[in-house]
């Protein structure tokens, strides 16, 4: 890692910069930017990276976090939907620490539907995400940019939780069992509210995500999803009723959960993601369906994370989308090389 500068932002720079951009910060856009320098250190810490690494950070926002990987000797592309704070940030850094200037790259587009970055291919995903698309958005880049062996996210709480939370935990839902296809998932701290401006009414935390092997299964991602969604959807019931409409009934669940060697009286939150993905199997040979392969991985199932947005507000409510409700629709891509100098 690089040695420590002055060109991180601090609230000084960001009253600065948020005034003479005129930025008033959207609940929307889920925008709560860093103002703390020793925040944004401890963020690139817990990433675990090493200097020369290509890096993907979602919403830089004003360029706290985007700084502070540039600090640390990452090569940064941002993908950001403001074209305000998109246009600005090269200027910014330009400003700032000219000296990294080539080797930042921001995207202006709904991380959404980003479906190629320039440049290599990145290695991690860091990112202080805006909250109402964070699970989205993260099982979005997993899916799409297998390049990404490491992630670390700020998110909030109460969805770092779920992110890393392990069967039968209270807090164990879709966005845990989905996360778990890709990758292993722990909460490494928490971060204070009053780092961020404006100050939200929720604290954050940071998860680690490390990509391992999805489990070995003769059904598709997608069918494995469809079958996690379904048992979650209906969470207080037995496994053979949450599944009956998958099933065709509640007698045939039961026979695919059996054949998949599964109690049919249990429920969702026991089972692990190897689980699901044995489910989805079982139901894929009952209905004489089963591809051939364990391959399932097409770019579009990813238009399916969309509807993951609703893990948040479960039922069971522990947890709220804070900060808005859906993503805007898609801005027209831009690319723009952060080369520019004063
Ligand atoms: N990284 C900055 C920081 O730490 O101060 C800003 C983080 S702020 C929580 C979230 C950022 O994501 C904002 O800049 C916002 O405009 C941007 N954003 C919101 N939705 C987005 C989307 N769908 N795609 C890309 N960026 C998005």
């Amino acid at each position: 890692m690089n040695a420590p500068s002055n060109a991180l932002l601090g609230p000084v720079q960001i009253r600065d910069l948020a005034g003479r951009l005129g930025v008033r910060p959207t609940k929307t856009l889920g925008q709560n930017f860093v103002h703390d320098a020793g925040t944004v250190r401890k963020i690139v810490r817990s990433a675990g990276l090493e200097a020369g690494q290509h890096v993907v950070e979602v919403g830089p926002g004003l360029g706290s976090l985007t700084f502070g990987l540039l600090e640390a000797g990452m090569t940064v592309v941002a993908v950001e939907i403001d074209p305000v704070l998109a246009e600005q940030l090269p200027l910014t850094l330009a400003d700032r620490a000219p000296e990294w200037s080539d080797r930042l790259t921001v995207v202006l587009q709904d991380a959404l539907t980003v479906t190629e970055l320039p440049g290599p291919a990145p290695t991690a995903l860091v990112a202080n995400l805006p909250y109402n698309v964070a699970v989205p958005v993260l099982l979005t880049f997993l899916e799409r940019f297998d390049s990404l062996d490491r992630v670390l996210v700020m998110v909030q709480a109460e969805v770092a939780d779920r992110l890393a939370a392990p069967p039968g935990n209270r807090t164990y839902g879709i966005p845990s069992v989905k996360a778990a296809w890709y990758a292993t998932a722990r909460r490494t701290s928490t971060i204070g509210r009053n780092v961020f401006w404006p100050v939200p009414n929720v604290d954050s935390a940071l998860v680690l995500l490390e990509r391992r092997a999805h489990p070995q299964t003769r059904a598709t991602r997608e069918r494995v999803f469809e079958v996690v969604d379904a048992a979650f959807a209906q969470r207080r019931k037995m496994l053979r009723g949450a599944l009956a409409e998958l099933a065709g009934s509640a007698a045939a669940a039961a026979q695919a959960l059996e054949a998949a060697g599964v109690d049919p009286t249990t429920r969702g939150e026991q089972l692990t993601v190897d689980d699901f993905a044995r489910i989805a199997e079982a139901l894929d040979d009952q209905a004489g369906t089963a591809p051939d392969e364990t391959t399932g991985t097409t770019l579009d199932e990813t238009a399916g994370t969309a509807q993951d947005e609703p893990d948040v507000t479960e039922p069971d409510g522990t947890v709220t989308a804070e900060r808005g409700s859906t993503s805007p629709a898609g801005t027209t891509p831009l690319v723009r090389p952060g080369t520019a100098r004063p």
